[in-house]
């Protein structure tokens, strides 16, 4: 038996403020706001999803907001930076458009073959802007302030930081069916299936880094993609026998889901890829009501009274 996993899923983050959350994700990156969710283990908490125009598997970034969390600290045992595929040609426009916007941005670095612009968000969730030199056939995710042919394509890699990196490869290349690509440095990358954007782990053992703690601006977990119910069962057999303490499979609505903690500390998912952000609502209208799954919707107007109003 063998996992079947395509690549990055969706990442989940931790964020304070929740509009300055939405501003940030669809007005400056220019993300589309596909679902605005509960917290399925905190219903008194968003769970929000901003991505590509339908949200596809590869493309999500979504946030578990608290009004008023104090920051964590991004370092070993987390996700530590999440990668945008971006087109070649496209980080003069983003470092223009960033620094219009005042937004915190470091020195753009030659990383493998390709120019990455790092920067973060207001709660200082470590983000990059990767100009892939591979070419990235996705589709432009429409907005109305950024050109298509700059806009972000999707998920380029999640970069973990780790303070020992042998135990999380074991897993990373044993059950997980992931193979080395490149190396150098601190940094080693990963892929599986087809490869290129959306399917890359970086793994980053740097000294300096110091131990991550979790709060506003860090990763809670990063989930990979499965194809089906039935690759996800068996995915979930395979790291049962490598000794990987697996969660039950959860419905999320959206898609269905395990959990499982690897080696270095990081908290992992695997999703699949059905049946999506359309089920409750049509592509066209995604994210402008309150979805709530149907075990939670016979209490929707407790939780909806329970949020704050964003918009
Ligand atoms: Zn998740």
């Amino acid at each position: 038996m063998k996992t079947n996993l395509t690549g990055l899923h969706h990442i989940t983050a931790i964020s304070s403020d929740v509009k300055r959350n939405m501003q940030f994700y669809t007005q400056v990156l220019g993300l589309r706001f596909v679902k605005k969710s509960v917290n399925q283990d905190d219903t008194g908490t968003y769970h929000l999803y901003y991505g590509n125009y339908t949200g596809a598997p590869g493309t999500a970034l979504t946030f578990f907001p608290w009004a008023g969390l104090p920051r964590g600290r991004p370092g070993t045992g987390q996700s530590y930076a999440t990668a945008f595929s971006v087109p070649v040609d496209s980080l003069a426009f983003w470092g223009e458009r960033l620094s219009r916007l005042k937004i915190t941005t470091f020195p753009v670095e030659t990383r493998f073959a390709d120019q990455v612009l790092p920067f973060s968000d207001h709660d200082g969730l470590r983000l990059e802007l990767v100009a892939t030199t591979e070419g990235d056939p996705r589709p432009p995710t429409p907005s109305a302030e950024i050109p298509a042919e700059h806009a972000i394509r999707g998920f380029h890699s999640s970069t973990l930081a780790l303070q020992s990196v042998d135990p999380t490869v074991a897993v990373l290349t044993g059950p997980m069916g992931y193979r080395l690509v490149a190396e150098s440095g601190h940094r080693a990358r990963y892929t599986v299936a087809d490869g290129g954007p959306s399917t890359y782990v970086d793994l980053l053992t740097d000294p300096a880094l110091p131990r991550g703690l979790n709060g506003a601006g860090t990763i809670h977990h990063v989930a990979f993609r499965t194809p089906d119910d039935a690759a996800q069962v068996t995915a979930r057999q395979v790291l049962l026998q490598d000794s990987l303490q697996v969660s039950p499979v959860i419905d999320r609505a959206y898609f269905k889901s395990i959990y499982y903690r690897e080696p270095g500390g990081v908290l992992f998912e695997i999703a699949t890829d059905q049946p999506g952000f359309a089920i409750d609502e049509p592509v066209e209208t995604l994210g402008t009501k309150l979805s709530l799954p149907p075990h939670l919707e016979s209490h929707r107007a407790e939780i909806e009274a329970a949020l704050p109003r964003i918009n």
